[in-house]
């Protein structure tokens, strides 16, 4: 028998081992072993067996077998070859960069004390020291010994004793059982009380996942629900409805960052209780190692968690809900650049389990799809306390008086809304998305614009620190008012940040009770906790953040929305901007009156015919799909097409603009020879990308735009199999389905 064999290192590729005949019982894919590789032990994880071996090459057999009980299954695997297919990253990769990595740390080295009785006349001095060094111990590392014993030269006499049969060398591998003991069970326990009643829409949309559920097998849904329309009560009835019917099954929820949505948190444990695992971005790989563990023993089947829990081996997963789907936060952006929303579908179609994708505000991709008929949509068109969305309206600040020639930052309009708020004690959100005070320093005498050392990219201001800050490579450098370039006193701040309307607020509303969430301030630990804890006592009149604010607050004092600079996504160098712009606007939008009170919505901005504003301003994802679908058409953008982008970046901009280039021609020439492609794949650039250079790194990208998924991926492998040895101190990465252009 034979098994194939990953390890934890970069190594890219697997090995087959033979499995000797005591062992084969004991083999199953998903167990990790210890085998021989390059002159030492390792421990590695057995991905597929075989009875047989094609080929006939030298076959080392392995050394044991660590685990009683696999730790992923055959579909696992599954799902991790695919994964490596289709995002181009390699397998072995795939595999430990999913499963939590402490049970692939390194085997370590032992000495053991057999039972053999000492026979002290066959015994040096120096062997008596270290046979007494164990003392009640039965297992010690060479370093303990060392230590104790003071011995300089221990080597040869552990080989000595060894060899008298008086100890053994072990190796021990990371135990994750034993990873069990101590810390509690859940971060928090809420009790629970008023369970709403569905209404209707809720109701139907329920009836049909029920359905689903009840195949047990793939059944991919859309839930699209308006903000408010209560969507999380309907994956919490889905859950305990399969909880109930199903007694081993479990369920997964992606959300797009716990730290964000402590609400939601707290009514799942709350309704779950201690079946309930979270998995924060944030939790060391022992807590994570020691949740997944007790996953695995079966004491918890509801799994809440970011992008990364859609990768860990959970078995019997049978519904998986993404909420938020449209959130490129599901996007990784280092090492595996996968999808989690990709991910989830493919999980559950190999899993073959329910899969609710749920949004107020779909991407373009997946509302398309449920349009193809691949996913059920289902509705949800109405809030849930009132049948009103919050009204809307457009300021155009091209029109606003413009003092001193410089465009207010709060409109008269705005400005008097939340006065009447302060006034009647409701509540406030504005939201911007940048943080600092001001985006831009430029000198007024010489218009030299101060940017980052290392990116190209200018610097921003931020008053709290009187400092300049890169927000790509977190560079930081002193603000002085003279010009780094011409040296006059002449240096201006232009551009607007969280930091700058708070300022504004404090000048305009000295007694408001201002908080402001931004990457910035949530640096600080625990500030997300302080500013639920100080908004449910009604300590803040006024929020102040960035997307940080946009979703997941369920606060129903909160009845006006003021939306400082709706342009600011219109500008990214991205075909997905407008998406982006209403996303963003609809999200925000929808936290202004969500209890009984009516909500109002200020939306600030300099393009005020633009449809995506437009169109989020009257509440209407439809008319918005429809008329970026046309856009997307005449461009061949996805949905239409699919894509793929080729990173290549470098310290020395030479050899990464020839490494682009060679790139370039390479896959150029694949597509001119091969009839098949010429057809299917477009390809553009090689160009700069927008940022030009991040972290002293030069960066070019290829776009490539295949008609379709399988063309496109057949391209790439085509491609990656002749790729040539690209030039020293260049990367060249493949971003499957990219959400970041710059
Ligand atoms: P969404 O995620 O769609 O924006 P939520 O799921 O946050 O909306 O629901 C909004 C609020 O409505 C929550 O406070 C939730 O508890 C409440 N809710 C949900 N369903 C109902 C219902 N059927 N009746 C009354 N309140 C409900
Ligand atoms: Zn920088």
């Amino acid at each position: 028998m034979f098994a194939r064999i990953v390890f934890n290192f970069s190594l890219d590729h697997s090995f087959f081992y033979s499995i000797p005949a005591h062992l084969e019982n004991q083999v199953a894919v998903g167990k990790r072993v210890v085998a021989p590789l390059n002159g030492t032990l390792k421990i590695g994880l057995i991905v597929s067996t075989q009875d047989v071996l094609e080929k006939s090459y030298e076959i080392k057999p392995i050394e044991s077998i660590l685990d009683e009980n696999p730790l992923c299954r055959e579909n696992d695997i599954k799902l991790y070859s695919w994964l490596a297919s289709y995002y181009k990253y390699p397998f072995p990769r795939v595999i430990w960069h999913s499963l939590p990595n402490k049970i692939a740390k390194r085997l370590t080295k032992k000495v053991k004390l057999t039972e053999k009785t000492r026979d002290d006349n066959l015994l040096k001095k120096q062997h008596r020291i270290i046979l007494n060094a164990f003392s009640s111990k039965k297992i010690l590392s060479e370093k303990t010994i060392e230590k104790k014993t003071k011995i300089d030269k221990l080597f040869p006499y552990l080989q000595e004793l060894e060899s008298m049969g008086f100890i053994e060398t072990i190796f021990q591998a990371p135990f994750i059982e034993s990873s069990l003991d101590g810390n509690p069970l859940l971060d928090h326990t809420y009790p629970f009380s008023n369970i709403p009643r569905l209404n209707s829409h809720q109701e139907r949309a329920y009836a049909e996942l029920q359905r689903g559920i009840d195949t047990h097998s793939f059944s991919p849904f859309l839930l699209h629900g308006v903000t408010g329309s209560g969507k999380t009560e309907v994956y919490l009835r889905s859950i305990e409805y399969l909880l109930k019917h199903n007694s081993k099954a479990r369920a997964i929820m992606l959300v797009p960052e716990i730290a964000l949505t402590p609400q939601l948190i707290e009514i799942v444990t709350g309704r779950f209780g201690p079946q309930v695992a979270v998995f924060h971005s944030k939790m060391t790989e022992d807590e994570k190692c020691e949740r997944w563990v007790k996953i695995l023993l079966g004491t918890m089947r509801v799994m809440i968690g970011v992008r990364s829990l859609v990768l860990l081996p959970i078995p019997e997963v049978q519904l998986i809900v993404v909420d938020e789907e449209h959130e490129t936060t599901y996007k990784q952006d280092s090492l595996l650049l996968y999808n989690a929303r990709d991910t989830a579908l493919m999980k559950g179609k190999i899993f073959g389990c329910t899969v609710i994708l749920g949004s107020a505000t779909p991407s373009i991709e997946s509302y398309f799809n449920a349009h193809l008929g691949k996913y059920v949509l289902l509705h949800l068109p109405e809030r849930v306390t009132q049948a009103l969305p919050p009204k809307a309206e457009i300021i155009d600040m091209k029109d606003e008086d413009k003092a001193f020639g410089e465009t207010p930052i709060i409109s008269e309009k705005l400005e008097d809304e939340i006065r009447k708020n302060l006034d009647t004690g409701e509540k406030t959100i504005l939201f911007l998305n940048r943080r600092g005070f001001s985006s831009l320093i430029l000198c007024n005498k010489c218009g030299s614009i101060k940017t980052c050392k290392f990116c190209s990219v200018s610097l921003s201001y931020h008053q709290g620190i009187n400092t300049l800050l890169c927000h790509y490579c977190g560079y930081t450098e002193e603000f002085t008012d003279k010009c780094y370039h011409c040296g006059k006193h002449a240096v201006t701040k232009i551009g607007l940040g969280t930091e700058r309307i708070h300022h504004e607020l404090e000048q305009k509303f000295p007694d408001a009770k201002l908080f402001r969430m931004d990457s910035d301030t949530t640096k600080k630990k625990g500030t997300t906790e302080r500013f639920h804890e100080l908004f449910k006592k009604g300590e803040i009149d006024i929020l102040i953040g960035t997307q940080m604010i946009a979703k997941g607050l369920d606060f129903p004092e909160v009845t006006l929305v003021g939306i400082i600079y709706a342009d600011l996504t219109l500008t990214i160098p991205d075909f997905r901007a407008c998406e982006r712009t209403f996303q963003l606007i609809t999200q925000v939008a929808g936290r202004a009156g969500r209890g009984e009170q009516k909500g109002r919505v200020i939306i600030q901005t300099f393009n005020p015919s633009q449809y995506s504003i437009i169109k989020a301003q009257t509440h209407d994802y439809v008319a918005f799909y429809e008329q970026e679908l046309t856009y997307r058409k005449e461009l061949d953008y996805p949905p239409y097409s699919r894509l793929a982008n080729i990173r290549i970046s470098g310290v020395n901009e030479r050899y990464t603009k020839t490494a682009a280039y060679q790139a370039a021609h390479a896959l150029s020439t694949i597509r001119d020879t091969n009839p098949h492609f010429a057809e299917k794949i477009i390809l553009l650039g090689p160009a700069m990308c927008p940022i030009y250079k991040i972290n002293d790194k030069y960066r070019w990208s290829i776009l490539i735009k295949g008609k379709n998924a399988q063309s496109l991926d057949l391209y790439l492998d085509k491609y990656l199999e002749n790729q040539k040895d690209k030039p020293p101190q260049v990367s060249l990465k493949i971003d499957i389905d990219p959400l970041n252009f710059l």
